[in-house]
């Protein structure tokens, strides 16, 4: 019975991408397809706090292999038939995280000309790396696992919402390597940030996403919908077991009022509802300013329709890059690139008014102060052709820094980190809570406190198991493979703090 209702939502929802595929080919239409369509979640197997629910869709059949941002999944090792397949199979995950992270890859891959990976000419993914509620980013691949929770057995790759946030990644290491060593809670969570924007925006590039959103919010996008509640089956697993760790609906929403903070006065850990210095905590004041800038964007169009909402969803992309490529890496890195995006949208999109609607969600999230958002949108920015031919000369790492570590019981009395301490192109930073600019802190305070942070999370690992003064334990980590995301590694007579992975799974600790 279930394989019927899948076919008949399948010819359904193939009936509306044919229609759709004649209006308006994307990059893995045009190119040349082997016939047939596979089944694929939409956005996510499940749909608001229930476990299930996800809207099963047809595509054409994905090529990884093909530029732009060459894929291979290496696990499993062989490709099952090309053909719909119903949801619950492992035939039918393999192919909706295939076709996730080919639209992922041709979406930033339009944006991003002559970029390729950082891990090399082609992207590995393992789609059941093992057991945990997780994902990775590590400068391997992609690696994604399988956990049960109340007796349901949930993967992580099977979610475009999670395939396209880790290929997320993966495309900001590819042009800003610097940022996957520095040590800064707020580069961290830019990070994170990044991950769900590419999970909003890649899916926004399906047409059944667009007209669903519309249709759900009555075309105001600012409205909390499918689109902006990100990995609702995760979500759902994970509130199994600490129901305070995320959203009653999903893992997080780009639909939210948090307001920027200092990082380093944020607590450790905090529940879903409060801001924490938790990467994917803190990410959510930046998505959520990014979102709400984004549904102002489709405000200020004369149709606000689904042709409108594909069209500011790669301009915000291309501003974002360019804002991205262009902004100094800083400990107030969100207030970095939010004020070079302000400058590109001026100086770029004057015609379509895109800077309003982007400043208001920066200032109203407090990314930047009133002022500071507005004098940025005057500020030159290096066009787009100068920002590529930088490229080959900008530096790939980070100034380093020597931190003063003698009193955690690693037995050594410094080490060297990758300090947020690039020169400042923009003087600008987070919006106090009272009036104008939070103050900055510097690049070795932010250092020593996201080193403490790792520390108090249990993420760094501690070389020598004979220093147990240093060592924290997470009672629930993963006991079948390594969780941390740092370790301290001897490089050339000293010790460097290095980032392993990219954990993108249990948001709470
Ligand atoms: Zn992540």
């Amino acid at each position: 019975m279930a394989t019927k209702r899948s076919k008949r939502a399948s010819k359904a929802s193939a009936a509306r991408s044919k229609r759709k595929v004649r209006a308006r080919a994307t990059p893995t239409e045009r190119r040349a397809q082997p016939k047939g369509v596979i089944n694929a979640w939409e956005d996510d197997p499940s749909a608001g706090a229930q476990p299930s629910g996800g809207q099963v869709i047809q595509r054409p059949v994905p090529i990884l292999r093909d530029a732009p941002f060459p894929i291979r999944i290496a696990h499993p090792a062989s490709a099952p038939d090309a053909k719909p397949h119903p949801p619950g199979t492992a035939e039918f995950r393999y192919w909706t995280a295939a076709e996730a992270l080919r639209r992922g890859a041709d979406f930033w891959g339009a944006l991003l000309p002559g970029i390729s990976w950082e891990v090399g000419s082609i992207l590995p993914v393992d789609l059941d790396f093992g057991t945990d509620l997780n994902a990775f980013y590590d400068r391997e691949g992609l690696k994604f696992f399988h956990a049960t929770a109340a007796g349901r057995t949930v993967f992580s790759g099977e979610s475009p919402d999670i395939v396209c946030h880790e290929l997320g990644h993966a495309i900001l290491d590819s042009f800003k390597p610097q940022l996957f060593d520095a040590a800064s809670i707020e580069v961290a969570a830019f990070h994170e940030s990044f991950g769900d924007m590419s999970a909003l925006l890649s899916a926004l590039q399906l047409p059944s996403v667009r007209e669903g959103v519309l249709a759900e919010t009555g075309g105001v996008l600012g409205r909390s919908s499918r689109l902006s509640r990100l990995a609702e089956q995760l979500g759902w697993a994970i509130r199994q077991s600490v129901p305070s760790a995320v959203e009653p609906d999903c893992l997080r929403n780009a639909v939210n009022t948090l307001f920027y903070r200092d990082p380093d006065t944020l607590p450790t850990m905090a529940p879903g509802t409060s801001l924490s210095s938790e990467p994917h905590s803190f990410s959510r004041v930046f998505t959520g300013a990014f979102f709400e800038g984004l549904a102002g964007m489709l405000a200020t169009t004369d149709a606000k329709d689904e042709a409108a909402l594909l069209q500011v969803s790669q301009d915000i992309a291309a501003i974002l890059i360019q804002g991205i490529r262009a902004a100094s890496v800083v400990p107030t890195f969100f207030s970095q690139v939010a004020a070079t995006m302000l400058g590109v949208a001026a100086s770029q999109f004057s015609a379509q008014g895109y800077e309003v609607a982007l400043r208001s969600g920066f200032v109203r999230h407090g990314v930047l102060p009133p002022a500071m958002a507005l004098a940025a949108t005057r500020a030159r920015v290096p066009r787009r052709t100068e920002a590529v031919a930088a490229t080959p000369t900008e530096p790939k790492t980070l100034p380093m820094l020597h931190l003063s570590v003698a009193e955690y019981g690693l037995g050594i009395p410094s080490i060297v980190v990758y300090a947020a301490a690039e020169p400042k192109r923009l003087e600008v930073a987070g919006a106090a809570l009272a009036v104008g600019a939070a103050p900055s802190p510097g690049e070795d305070q932010a250092a020593k406190s996201f080193f403490e942070d790792l520390l108090r999370r249990g993420r760094l690992k501690v070389a020598k198991p004979g220093k147990p003064g240093a060592e924290i334990m997470r009672s629930s980590a993963a006991s079948t493979h390594e969780t941390h995301t740092h370790e301290l590694r001897r490089e050339g007579g000293q010790m460097v703090l290095r980032r392993v992975r990219i954990d993108c799974g249990h948001a709470c600790c």
